[in-house]
């Protein structure tokens, strides 16, 4: 089961990604999380990596690529994963599809979680995120019992500084430009399946799992 994850920043992708590893026992592969493992381990690829973000340069399609497929090539991934983060380009989508092809494997199915601009606005900039255990709040959805206070450990909550409107706006539009072109190309692959965000994160795990069986 290869899977791709697609949805703009406070979707509620992370909830889902959870929920589909555990019960399909698939390891979910972030782009993230693989960039900061292989510089934290210094490999040579996470070097080349660190090369351009120490200079504020975007790391390249063809690195991103190198990185990703090789982290598709451990073990774990044999039997699936879920991919969170990559493709981000129609350039790293057919890197993938050429990687798989070889492998005699392909993507079976993306999953874009789609949900409306200001109900995203609305999520990102009520988050609250505990100082001390990463517990993440909603100042109106999920709002901890004491103000400002963490339910789990008392911790300070904070707001991340990339959660104010200006920011969320943007992060919303750069994520909408960027992955238009690449739906479009799963579109014309007819492997894209899109779900509703908004009507809450059982009823979307439950479609998802209605689709993946
Ligand atoms: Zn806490």
């Amino acid at each position: 089961m290869n899977l791709v994850l697609l949805g703009p920043p406070g979707a509620g992708k992370g909830t889902q990604a959870a929920k589909i590893i555990e019960k399909y026992g698939i390891p979910h592969i972030s782009t993230g999380d693989i960039f900061r493992s292989n510089i934290k381990e210094g490999t040579p690829l996470g070097k080349k990596a660190k090369e351009y973000m120490d200079k504020g340069e975007l790391v390249p399609d063809s690195l991103v690529i190198e990185i990703a497929t090789d982290r598709l090539d451990r073990d774990d991934c044999r039997e699936g994963f879920l991919l969170d983060g990559f493709p981000r380009t129609v350039t790293q989508a057919k890197a993938l599809d050429d990687h798989l092809a070889v492998k005699d494997k392909k993507i079976d199915h993306v999953l874009d979680i789609k949900v409306e601009k200001e109900e995203l606005i609305s999520r990102l900039t009520g988050r609250r995120v505990c100082r001390n255990c990463g517990a993440t709040y909603h100042a109106v959805n999920i709002p901890p019992k004491e103000e400002g206070i963490c339910d789990i450990c008392g911790g300070e909550l904070y707001q991340r500084a990339d959660d104010n409107r200006e920011t969320v706006e943007n992060r919303i539009e750069v994520y909408k430009s960027q992955t238009a072109p690449l739906i479009n190309y799963y579109e014309k692959q007819g492997n894209i399946k899109h779900f509703d965000g908004s009507i809450g994160l059982e009823n979307l795990f439950a479609e998802i799992t209605g689709l993946l069986g």
